[in-house]
């Protein structure tokens, strides 16, 4: 493996709860959180044909930012395709997108054309025509590509255990695709070490969907609200456990996937007050600038988030 792994674990508590903290938002300063882990195998596989990067997807994703990181550390060229950049991220770039834009990527919007309107991955495959020089990546990095680099995290953290003598511990890490959880589910199992996880995105039945993508035979434990919650909607509870969290932690989360986990969290802890947690910070920290922007903005009563950057 390389020298990007072996992120820092560190202790914390939240609302009287002492959590380890695996920190993957500090494995290296632009490759890293789960995306980093997913595409490390790129990282160093010889594909000597390679020039160009291709893949779709957000224009403010996370992955974006991670696939730019990475085409600037193998000299690949990277090309982005969404369906359409609002304005306001055109006339102010700024976090995944700007960050992106300044690692050398190159974004072209295939949706909003009068005539030819496209979905990027339909654009790439009869427009852009990707040949062998291309190594062309499915969205969010959700592939079996991906099983080594979580695997790798799956060791570090068996090794961390083993070392601190922390038995039956859970690790806890919210889903977008579930590939990070299904992968760390598959690796962390045989160690009796359960993953819980929530659908951020889609819901309970939308993440099994990805899962048996994925030729899931098992899943990790899925825990959710009673309420149904949408992905990327500015939720008051969100923002105000997010601003607890962060200051009682002394670590900034991400704010579009973590507030959810934690919420669960709070309801499934109480029953298990016994059993260590690990939870794995994914990164995504760029992110947070719009999405902190719009809380801020929708709910200007609470106070403003304490300094930790
Ligand atoms: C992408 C991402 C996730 C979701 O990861 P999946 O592997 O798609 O489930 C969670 N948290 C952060 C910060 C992310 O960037």
């Amino acid at each position: 493996m390389n020298v990007f792994t072996h992120s820092p674990t560190t202790e914390h508590t939240f609302n009287g709860k002492h959590f380890y903290l695996k920190r993957d938002d500090l494995l290296h300063p632009q490759f890293s959180g789960n995306k980093a882990r997913k595409l490390m195998t790129l990282l160093d596989a010889p594909l000597p044909h390679i020039k160009t990067l291709i893949s779709y997807g957000s224009p403010q994703a996370n992955s974006l930012y991670s696939f730019a990181a990475l085409a600037q550390l193998r000299g690949w060229q990277f090309e982005f395709y969404v369906d359409h950049i609002p304005q306001w991220l055109r006339e102010h770039p700024q976090g995944n997108y700007k960050a992106a834009l300044a690692l050398g990527a190159t974004i072209y919007p295939t949706g909003q054309h009068p005539t030819l309107a496209m979905h990027p991955q339909d654009y790439i495959r009869h427009v852009r025509c990707p040949d062998e020089s291309c190594l062309v990546l499915p969205e969010g990095g959700r592939s079996d590509l991906a099983q080594p680099g979580i695997a790798a995290l799956g060791d570090e953290i068996i090794i961390w255990c083993n070392q601190h003598q922390i038995q039956h511990p859970v690790v806890a890490l919210p889903s977008g695709t579930g590939t990070t959880a299904l992968y760390l589910h598959q690796h962390l199992a045989a160690h009796q070490i359960e993953v819980l996880t929530c659908a951020c995105v889609g819901g309970e039945s939308y993440l099994k969907q990805q899962w048996d993508m994925l030729a899931a035979t098992s899943y990790p434990t899925i825990l959710s609200l009673s309420q149904k919650h949408h992905f990327g909607k500015l939720y008051r509870e969100d923002y105000m456990l997010w601003l607890n969290l962060c200051r009682e932690a002394q670590v900034e989360f991400d704010l579009l996937y973590d507030p959810l986990m934690w919420r669960c969290l709070q309801q499934w802890l109480p029953a298990h007050p016994d059993t260590p947690l690990i939870y794995i910070h994914q990164g995504g920290l760029l992110g947070n600038v719009s999405m902190q922007a719009r809380y801020q903005r929708k709910y200007a009563d609470l106070p403003p988030p304490h300094r930790l950057r």
